[in-house]
Protein backbone atom coordinates (compact mmCIF):
# COMPACT_ATOMS: atom_id res chain seq x y z
CA UNK A 1 0.00 0.00 0.00
CA UNK A 2 1.35 3.25 -1.23
CA UNK A 3 2.02 6.19 1.25
CA UNK A 4 -0.10 8.51 1.20
CA UNK A 5 0.29 12.16 1.52
CA UNK A 6 1.47 13.13 4.35
CA UNK A 7 2.11 9.60 5.90
CA UNK A 8 5.30 9.02 7.27
CA UNK A 9 7.58 5.56 8.10
CA UNK A 10 8.11 5.56 11.81
CA UNK A 11 11.95 4.21 12.91
CA UNK A 12 12.22 3.35 16.63
CA UNK A 13 16.04 3.63 17.92
CA UNK A 14 18.43 6.07 16.65
CA UNK A 15 21.59 3.55 16.91
CA UNK A 16 23.68 2.95 13.67
CA UNK A 17 20.63 0.78 12.33
CA UNK A 18 17.99 3.26 12.35
CA UNK A 19 20.21 5.70 10.83
CA UNK A 20 21.33 3.64 8.06
CA UNK A 21 17.67 3.03 7.50
CA UNK A 22 16.46 6.91 7.85
CA UNK A 23 19.26 7.07 5.42
CA UNK A 24 18.38 4.96 3.05
CA UNK A 25 14.57 5.46 3.02
CA UNK A 26 15.82 10.01 3.00
CA UNK A 27 18.08 8.80 -0.11
CA UNK A 28 14.32 7.26 -2.12
CA UNK A 29 12.43 10.27 -0.75
CA UNK A 30 10.58 8.53 1.70
CA UNK A 31 9.94 10.77 4.59
CA UNK A 32 10.93 9.52 8.16
CA UNK A 33 9.67 10.51 11.83
CA UNK A 34 12.39 8.56 14.62
CA UNK A 35 11.56 8.34 17.48
CA UNK A 36 14.52 7.78 19.92
CA UNK A 37 14.33 8.02 23.81
CA UNK A 38 17.86 9.57 24.60
CA UNK A 39 17.98 12.64 25.10
CA UNK A 40 20.58 13.50 22.35
CA UNK A 41 22.79 10.40 20.51
CA UNK A 42 24.16 7.81 22.44
CA UNK A 43 27.97 8.17 22.90
CA UNK A 44 27.89 4.29 22.70
CA UNK A 45 31.42 2.46 22.74
CA UNK A 46 30.64 -1.05 21.35
CA UNK A 47 31.34 -1.39 17.69
CA UNK A 48 34.06 -0.02 15.71
CA UNK A 49 34.88 -2.88 12.89
CA UNK A 50 32.61 -1.41 9.38
CA UNK A 51 33.38 -4.50 7.26
CA UNK A 52 34.19 -4.29 3.52
CA UNK A 53 30.60 -5.37 2.80
CA UNK A 54 29.23 -2.48 4.93
CA UNK A 55 31.61 -0.09 3.84
CA UNK A 56 30.30 -1.01 0.27
CA UNK A 57 26.61 -0.03 0.89
CA UNK A 58 27.86 2.98 2.42
CA UNK A 59 29.99 4.65 -0.14
CA UNK A 60 26.25 4.12 -1.98
CA UNK A 61 24.51 5.89 0.23
CA UNK A 62 27.28 8.09 0.10
CA UNK A 63 28.97 8.59 3.34
CA UNK A 64 32.58 7.06 3.53
CA UNK A 65 34.73 9.92 2.84
CA UNK A 66 34.27 11.15 6.30
CA UNK A 67 34.41 7.44 7.43
CA UNK A 68 37.88 7.63 5.61
CA UNK A 69 39.32 10.74 7.48
CA UNK A 70 38.10 9.83 10.82
CA UNK A 71 38.36 6.20 11.12
CA UNK A 72 41.23 3.63 11.02
CA UNK A 73 42.03 1.26 8.13
CA UNK A 74 42.44 -2.24 8.90
CA UNK A 75 43.30 -4.42 5.89
CA UNK A 76 44.86 -7.86 8.26
CA UNK A 77 43.63 -9.16 11.03
CA UNK A 78 45.98 -11.67 13.46
CA UNK A 79 44.69 -14.77 15.37
CA UNK A 80 47.36 -15.42 18.36
CA UNK A 81 48.29 -17.72 21.39
CA UNK A 82 47.67 -15.60 24.53
CA UNK A 83 50.47 -18.14 26.65
CA UNK A 84 53.45 -17.77 23.95
CA UNK A 85 51.78 -14.94 22.30
CA UNK A 86 52.60 -16.55 19.21
CA UNK A 87 51.24 -15.45 15.66
CA UNK A 88 48.76 -18.08 14.70
CA UNK A 89 47.52 -17.04 11.47
CA UNK A 90 47.07 -13.24 9.74
CA UNK A 91 44.39 -12.92 7.40
CA UNK A 92 44.50 -10.40 4.66
CA UNK A 93 41.60 -8.56 3.02
CA UNK A 94 43.67 -7.14 0.74
CA UNK A 95 43.47 -10.00 -0.94
CA UNK A 96 39.58 -9.32 -2.06
CA UNK A 97 40.82 -6.40 -4.15
CA UNK A 98 39.79 -7.43 -7.30
CA UNK A 99 36.26 -7.50 -6.00
CA UNK A 100 35.73 -4.52 -3.57
CA UNK A 101 37.23 -0.65 -3.81
CA UNK A 102 37.11 -1.31 0.51
CA UNK A 103 39.46 -3.94 0.76
CA UNK A 104 40.10 -3.82 4.61
CA UNK A 105 37.90 -2.97 7.56
CA UNK A 106 37.58 0.08 9.17
CA UNK A 107 37.54 0.94 13.27
CA UNK A 108 34.87 3.60 13.12
CA UNK A 109 32.92 3.97 16.71
CA UNK A 110 29.31 3.36 15.90
CA UNK A 111 28.19 6.36 17.43
CA UNK A 112 30.84 8.10 14.83
CA UNK A 113 28.61 6.42 12.45
CA UNK A 114 25.57 8.55 13.52
CA UNK A 115 27.28 11.52 14.02
CA UNK A 116 28.20 11.35 10.04
CA UNK A 117 24.88 10.32 8.97
CA UNK A 118 23.00 13.06 11.38
CA UNK A 119 25.09 15.67 9.75
CA UNK A 120 24.76 13.91 6.44
CA UNK A 121 21.26 14.60 6.48
CA UNK A 122 20.90 17.74 7.77
CA UNK A 123 17.58 19.89 8.05
CA UNK A 124 15.35 18.59 5.99
CA UNK A 125 11.38 18.38 6.64
CA UNK A 126 11.48 15.12 5.18
CA UNK A 127 13.34 13.36 8.05
CA UNK A 128 12.21 14.27 11.70
CA UNK A 129 14.78 13.16 14.63
CA UNK A 130 12.46 13.03 17.84
CA UNK A 131 15.05 12.69 20.81
CA UNK A 132 13.63 12.15 24.36
CA UNK A 133 11.24 9.98 22.87
CA UNK A 134 10.21 6.68 24.51
CA UNK A 135 8.34 4.19 22.34
CA UNK A 136 5.99 2.16 25.13
CA UNK A 137 3.71 0.08 22.61
CA UNK A 138 1.86 -0.20 19.65
CA UNK A 139 -1.25 -1.76 18.18
CA UNK A 140 -1.88 -2.49 14.75
CA UNK A 141 -4.57 -2.93 12.35
CA UNK A 142 -4.82 -3.65 8.21
CA UNK A 143 -4.13 -0.32 7.64
CA UNK A 144 -1.44 0.77 9.98
CA UNK A 145 -0.01 0.77 13.42
CA UNK A 146 -1.03 3.41 16.50
CA UNK A 147 2.80 4.03 17.57
CA UNK A 148 2.55 5.02 21.94
CA UNK A 149 5.23 6.87 23.50
CA UNK A 150 6.49 9.21 26.20
CA UNK A 151 7.34 12.90 24.29
CA UNK A 152 10.13 15.33 24.89
CA UNK A 153 7.74 16.82 27.62
CA UNK A 154 7.22 13.73 29.37
CA UNK A 155 3.62 13.46 28.02
CA UNK A 156 2.30 10.56 26.25
CA UNK A 157 1.36 10.94 22.48
CA UNK A 158 0.71 8.54 19.96
CA UNK A 159 1.74 8.74 16.28
CA UNK A 160 -0.36 6.33 13.01
CA UNK A 161 2.01 5.13 10.66
CA UNK A 162 1.60 2.52 7.81
CA UNK A 163 4.74 0.96 8.83
CA UNK A 164 7.11 1.01 11.74
CA UNK A 165 10.29 -0.38 11.86
CA UNK A 166 12.12 -1.69 15.15
CA UNK A 167 15.79 -0.51 15.50
CA UNK A 168 15.48 -0.15 19.05
CA UNK A 169 18.32 -3.33 20.35
CA UNK A 170 18.32 -5.83 22.07
CA UNK A 171 15.32 -5.16 24.69
CA UNK A 172 13.27 -3.95 21.30
CA UNK A 173 9.79 -3.00 22.68
CA UNK A 174 8.50 -2.63 19.12
CA UNK A 175 9.61 -6.50 18.67
CA UNK A 176 8.42 -7.34 22.12
CA UNK A 177 4.62 -5.79 21.32
CA UNK A 178 4.72 -7.24 18.00
CA UNK A 179 5.17 -10.76 19.78
CA UNK A 180 8.03 -11.90 17.85
CA UNK A 181 9.60 -14.49 19.61
CA UNK A 182 13.45 -13.88 19.88
CA UNK A 183 14.85 -17.49 20.24
CA UNK A 184 18.19 -18.73 21.34
CA UNK A 185 20.61 -18.45 23.99
CA UNK A 186 22.35 -16.03 26.70
CA UNK A 187 25.70 -17.13 27.38
CA UNK A 188 26.93 -17.59 31.34
CA UNK A 189 29.38 -15.20 30.87
CA UNK A 190 29.65 -11.56 30.49
CA UNK A 191 32.09 -9.42 28.33
CA UNK A 192 34.20 -6.47 29.71
CA UNK A 193 35.39 -3.91 27.31
CA UNK A 194 38.36 -1.76 28.59
CA UNK A 195 39.43 1.16 26.83
CA UNK A 196 42.78 2.80 27.67
CA UNK A 197 45.23 5.18 25.89
CA UNK A 198 48.55 2.95 26.48
CA UNK A 199 50.35 1.65 23.13
CA UNK A 200 49.98 -1.77 23.10
CA UNK A 201 52.13 -1.87 19.68
CA UNK A 202 54.23 0.67 20.24
CA UNK A 203 55.13 -1.40 23.42
CA UNK A 204 56.91 -4.00 20.83
CA UNK A 205 53.45 -6.88 20.54
CA UNK A 206 54.02 -6.67 16.55
CA UNK A 207 50.20 -6.19 16.64
CA UNK A 208 48.25 -4.88 13.78
CA UNK A 209 44.91 -3.19 14.76
CA UNK A 210 42.45 -6.18 14.93
CA UNK A 211 44.57 -9.17 17.12
CA UNK A 212 42.26 -11.82 18.59
CA UNK A 213 44.28 -13.70 21.51
CA UNK A 214 42.92 -16.99 22.03
CA UNK A 215 43.77 -18.68 25.17
CA UNK A 216 41.91 -21.78 27.36
CA UNK A 217 41.59 -19.65 30.60
CA UNK A 218 41.09 -16.62 29.30
CA UNK A 219 40.98 -15.10 25.85
CA UNK A 220 41.53 -11.44 24.88
CA UNK A 221 40.51 -9.67 22.14
CA UNK A 222 42.79 -6.32 21.10
CA UNK A 223 41.76 -3.40 18.64
CA UNK A 224 42.64 0.21 18.14
CA UNK A 225 40.38 3.33 17.57
CA UNK A 226 40.79 6.35 17.10
CA UNK A 227 38.72 7.53 19.82
CA UNK A 228 38.80 11.78 19.67
CA UNK A 229 42.49 10.86 18.56
CA UNK A 230 45.22 10.73 17.50
CA UNK A 231 46.65 8.90 18.92
CA UNK A 232 43.94 6.49 19.66
CA UNK A 233 42.58 3.87 22.08
CA UNK A 234 43.16 0.62 22.65
CA UNK A 235 40.49 -1.76 23.54
CA UNK A 236 40.54 -4.75 25.49
CA UNK A 237 37.64 -7.23 25.62
CA UNK A 238 37.79 -10.51 27.75
CA UNK A 239 35.38 -12.64 29.39
CA UNK A 240 34.14 -12.48 32.79
CA UNK A 241 33.06 -15.10 34.51
CA UNK A 242 29.40 -15.34 35.68
CA UNK A 243 30.03 -15.62 39.28
CA UNK A 244 32.42 -12.53 38.94
CA UNK A 245 30.88 -9.70 40.52
CA UNK A 246 29.95 -6.37 38.18
CA UNK A 247 31.72 -4.09 40.61
CA UNK A 248 34.52 -6.18 41.49
CA UNK A 249 35.40 -6.54 37.44
CA UNK A 250 34.85 -2.73 36.82
CA UNK A 251 36.55 -1.45 40.23
CA UNK A 252 39.91 0.49 39.62
CA UNK A 253 41.48 -2.92 40.93
CA UNK A 254 39.62 -5.54 38.84
CA UNK A 255 40.47 -3.49 35.78
CA UNK A 256 43.99 -2.86 36.49
CA UNK A 257 44.96 -6.42 37.70
CA UNK A 258 43.07 -7.83 34.16
CA UNK A 259 45.47 -5.42 31.98
CA UNK A 260 48.15 -6.38 33.90
CA UNK A 261 47.86 -9.76 34.01
CA UNK A 262 47.37 -9.57 30.05
CA UNK A 263 50.79 -7.36 29.25
CA UNK A 264 52.59 -6.97 32.60
CA UNK A 265 53.60 -3.32 32.42
CA UNK A 266 55.42 -0.58 35.22
CA UNK A 267 52.91 1.75 36.75
CA UNK A 268 49.19 1.74 35.86
CA UNK A 269 47.08 1.91 32.64
CA UNK A 270 45.10 4.80 32.37
CA UNK A 271 41.91 4.17 31.86
CA UNK A 272 39.26 6.24 29.34
CA UNK A 273 36.29 3.66 29.82
CA UNK A 274 34.90 0.77 30.65
CA UNK A 275 31.47 -1.27 30.20
CA UNK A 276 29.93 -4.70 31.07
CA UNK A 277 27.52 -6.51 28.60
CA UNK A 278 25.76 -9.60 28.80
CA UNK A 279 26.16 -11.63 25.55
CA UNK A 280 23.77 -13.44 23.63
CA UNK A 281 22.88 -15.15 20.80
CA UNK A 282 19.42 -14.95 19.13
CA UNK A 283 17.50 -14.76 16.54
CA UNK A 284 13.99 -13.08 16.17
CA UNK A 285 11.58 -15.65 14.54
CA UNK A 286 10.27 -13.42 11.63
CA UNK A 287 11.79 -9.73 10.80
CA UNK A 288 7.83 -8.73 9.95
CA UNK A 289 4.55 -9.33 11.52
CA UNK A 290 2.03 -7.18 9.59
CA UNK A 291 2.90 -3.67 9.23
CA UNK A 292 5.77 -3.49 11.92
CA UNK A 293 9.34 -5.02 10.51
CA UNK A 294 12.63 -5.32 12.76
CA UNK A 295 16.15 -4.06 12.26
CA UNK A 296 19.48 -4.70 13.41
CA UNK A 297 19.76 -5.95 17.56
CA UNK A 298 15.90 -5.93 17.45
CA UNK A 299 16.19 -8.51 15.02
CA UNK A 300 19.23 -10.55 15.86
CA UNK A 301 22.08 -10.25 18.86
CA UNK A 302 25.22 -12.25 18.48
CA UNK A 303 28.63 -12.57 20.56
CA UNK A 304 30.78 -9.41 19.29
CA UNK A 305 34.27 -11.82 18.45
CA UNK A 306 34.64 -10.89 15.01
CA UNK A 307 32.87 -7.51 14.64
CA UNK A 308 29.75 -8.53 13.28
CA UNK A 309 26.92 -7.83 14.77
CA UNK A 310 26.33 -3.67 13.94
CA UNK A 311 27.19 -4.76 10.54
CA UNK A 312 24.73 -7.31 9.99
CA UNK A 313 22.35 -4.39 11.10
CA UNK A 314 23.82 -2.29 8.14
CA UNK A 315 23.10 -5.14 5.45
CA UNK A 316 19.19 -5.37 7.28
CA UNK A 317 18.94 -1.30 7.29
CA UNK A 318 20.31 -1.19 3.37
CA UNK A 319 18.45 -4.15 2.30
CA UNK A 320 14.91 -3.03 4.29
CA UNK A 321 15.46 0.83 2.74
CA UNK A 322 15.29 -0.83 -0.68
CA UNK A 323 12.03 -3.28 0.18
CA UNK A 324 10.13 -0.53 2.07
CA UNK A 325 10.60 2.65 -0.21
CA UNK A 326 8.87 0.33 -3.32
CA UNK A 327 6.32 -1.01 -0.74
CA UNK A 328 5.44 2.48 -0.05
CA UNK A 329 5.76 3.61 -3.70
CA UNK A 330 3.36 1.09 -4.33
CA UNK A 331 4.84 -2.27 -4.74
CA UNK A 332 3.24 -5.46 -2.74
CA UNK A 333 3.77 -5.56 0.93
CA UNK A 334 5.14 -9.33 0.70
CA UNK A 335 8.39 -7.36 -0.29
CA UNK A 336 9.12 -7.20 3.28
CA UNK A 337 8.54 -11.19 3.79
CA UNK A 338 11.57 -11.34 1.15
CA UNK A 339 13.44 -9.02 3.44
CA UNK A 340 12.60 -10.85 6.70
CA UNK A 341 13.44 -14.34 4.97
CA UNK A 342 16.56 -13.24 3.52
CA UNK A 343 17.81 -10.91 6.19
CA UNK A 344 17.17 -14.69 8.80
CA UNK A 345 18.98 -16.90 6.27
CA UNK A 346 22.01 -14.34 6.45
CA UNK A 347 21.95 -14.08 10.03
CA UNK A 348 21.72 -18.04 10.70
CA UNK A 349 24.10 -19.52 8.31
CA UNK A 350 26.61 -16.49 8.38
CA UNK A 351 26.49 -13.90 11.83
CA UNK A 352 25.25 -16.77 13.96
CA UNK A 353 27.21 -19.30 12.83
CA UNK A 354 30.54 -17.31 12.11
CA UNK A 355 30.40 -15.77 15.76
CA UNK A 356 29.82 -18.84 17.53
CA UNK A 357 32.58 -20.38 16.08
CA UNK A 358 34.72 -17.61 16.45
CA UNK A 359 33.94 -17.68 20.31
CA UNK A 360 35.04 -21.37 20.33
CA UNK A 361 38.23 -20.85 19.14
CA UNK A 362 38.93 -18.18 21.10
CA UNK A 363 38.03 -20.17 24.24
CA UNK A 364 38.78 -23.94 23.77
CA UNK A 365 40.03 -25.86 26.98
CA UNK A 366 40.48 -29.29 25.74
CA UNK A 367 44.24 -28.65 24.90
CA UNK A 368 43.68 -31.50 22.15
CA UNK A 369 40.49 -29.49 20.39
CA UNK A 370 42.44 -26.54 20.75
CA UNK A 371 45.45 -26.93 19.17
CA UNK A 372 43.70 -28.92 16.36
CA UNK A 373 41.54 -25.70 15.97
CA UNK A 374 44.62 -23.47 15.93
CA UNK A 375 46.15 -25.47 13.29
CA UNK A 376 43.05 -25.57 11.14
CA UNK A 377 42.86 -21.95 10.98
CA UNK A 378 46.61 -21.40 10.85
CA UNK A 379 46.13 -24.08 7.74
CA UNK A 380 43.82 -21.79 6.15
CA UNK A 381 45.38 -18.86 6.14
CA UNK A 382 48.57 -20.18 4.63
CA UNK A 383 46.44 -21.48 1.73
CA UNK A 384 45.46 -19.21 -0.61
CA UNK A 385 42.05 -20.50 -1.72
CA UNK A 386 41.04 -20.87 1.82
CA UNK A 387 42.58 -17.92 2.92
CA UNK A 388 39.99 -16.18 0.58
CA UNK A 389 37.06 -18.11 1.33
CA UNK A 390 37.52 -17.22 5.17
CA UNK A 391 38.20 -13.54 4.68
CA UNK A 392 34.69 -13.48 2.17
CA UNK A 393 32.93 -15.30 5.58
CA UNK A 394 34.58 -12.98 7.70
CA UNK A 395 33.46 -9.80 5.82
CA UNK A 396 29.95 -11.19 5.78
CA UNK A 397 29.93 -11.54 1.69
CA UNK A 398 29.26 -14.71 2.23
CA UNK A 399 26.17 -14.28 4.25
CA UNK A 400 24.74 -11.78 1.47
CA UNK A 401 25.48 -14.45 -1.11
CA UNK A 402 23.37 -16.84 0.63
CA UNK A 403 20.77 -14.68 1.51
CA UNK A 404 20.01 -13.05 -1.93
CA UNK A 405 19.83 -16.50 -2.92
CA UNK A 406 16.92 -17.01 -1.11
CA UNK A 407 13.48 -16.31 -2.71
C1 LIG B 1 31.60 -5.17 23.33
C2 LIG B 1 30.90 -5.11 22.01
C3 LIG B 1 31.62 -4.83 20.87
C4 LIG B 1 30.99 -4.80 19.63
N1 LIG B 1 31.75 -4.58 18.51
C5 LIG B 1 31.18 -4.68 17.30
C6 LIG B 1 31.93 -4.45 16.12
O1 LIG B 1 33.13 -4.12 16.16
N2 LIG B 1 31.31 -4.57 14.91
C7 LIG B 1 30.00 -4.91 14.82
O2 LIG B 1 29.49 -5.06 13.70
N3 LIG B 1 29.22 -5.04 15.92
C8 LIG B 1 29.77 -4.94 17.15
N4 LIG B 1 29.00 -5.05 18.28
C9 LIG B 1 27.53 -5.15 18.15
C10 LIG B 1 26.91 -3.75 17.95
O3 LIG B 1 27.26 -2.89 19.03
C11 LIG B 1 25.40 -3.82 17.82
O4 LIG B 1 25.09 -4.84 16.90
C12 LIG B 1 24.83 -2.48 17.33
O5 LIG B 1 24.94 -1.49 18.32
C13 LIG B 1 23.35 -2.62 16.96
O6 LIG B 1 22.87 -1.39 16.50
P1 LIG B 1 21.32 -1.04 16.55
O7 LIG B 1 21.19 0.29 15.93
O8 LIG B 1 20.55 -2.20 16.02
O9 LIG B 1 20.95 -1.01 18.10
P2 LIG B 1 21.51 -0.07 19.25
O10 LIG B 1 22.88 0.41 18.93
O11 LIG B 1 21.31 -0.82 20.53
O12 LIG B 1 20.54 1.20 19.22
C14 LIG B 1 19.21 1.11 19.67
C15 LIG B 1 18.67 2.51 19.92
O13 LIG B 1 17.29 2.42 20.23
C16 LIG B 1 17.00 3.26 21.34
N5 LIG B 1 15.83 2.70 22.02
C17 LIG B 1 15.73 1.54 22.68
N6 LIG B 1 14.49 1.35 23.15
C18 LIG B 1 13.77 2.43 22.78
C19 LIG B 1 12.42 2.82 22.97
N7 LIG B 1 11.55 2.05 23.64
N8 LIG B 1 12.00 4.00 22.44
C20 LIG B 1 12.86 4.79 21.74
N9 LIG B 1 14.15 4.47 21.54
C21 LIG B 1 14.61 3.30 22.04
C22 LIG B 1 18.27 3.19 22.18
O14 LIG B 1 18.37 4.29 23.07
C23 LIG B 1 19.35 3.20 21.10
O15 LIG B 1 19.72 4.51 20.73
C24 LIG B 1 29.60 -5.06 19.54
C25 LIG B 1 28.86 -5.31 20.69
C26 LIG B 1 29.49 -5.34 21.93
C27 LIG B 1 28.69 -5.62 23.16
Amino acid sequence: MALKPGERVVIVGCGPVGMVLTLALYRKGIPVTLLERADAPIEDQRAAAIQPSSLEMLAELGITDEIHQRGLISPTFHYRDRASGELVAEFDFSTLDDMTDFPYVIQYEQFKLVETIIREIGETPDVALRFSCEVTGHVQDSEGVEISFSNEIGEMESIRTPWVVGCDGFSSVVRQAAEIDFVGFTYPEKFVKIGSDFDFQEAGQALCIRNFFSDPGEWCNLFKVNGYGPPGIWRTVFPVPADEPDEECLSHEGVQARLQKFFPKDGDYNIIYTGLYHVHQRVAESFRKGRVVVAGDAAHVNNPIGGLGMNGGIHDAVALGDRLSKVAAGAPAELLDLYSRQRHKAQMDGVQATSIANKKLMEATDPAIRREQLDAVRATAENPAKARAYCLNAALYTSLEKANAVI
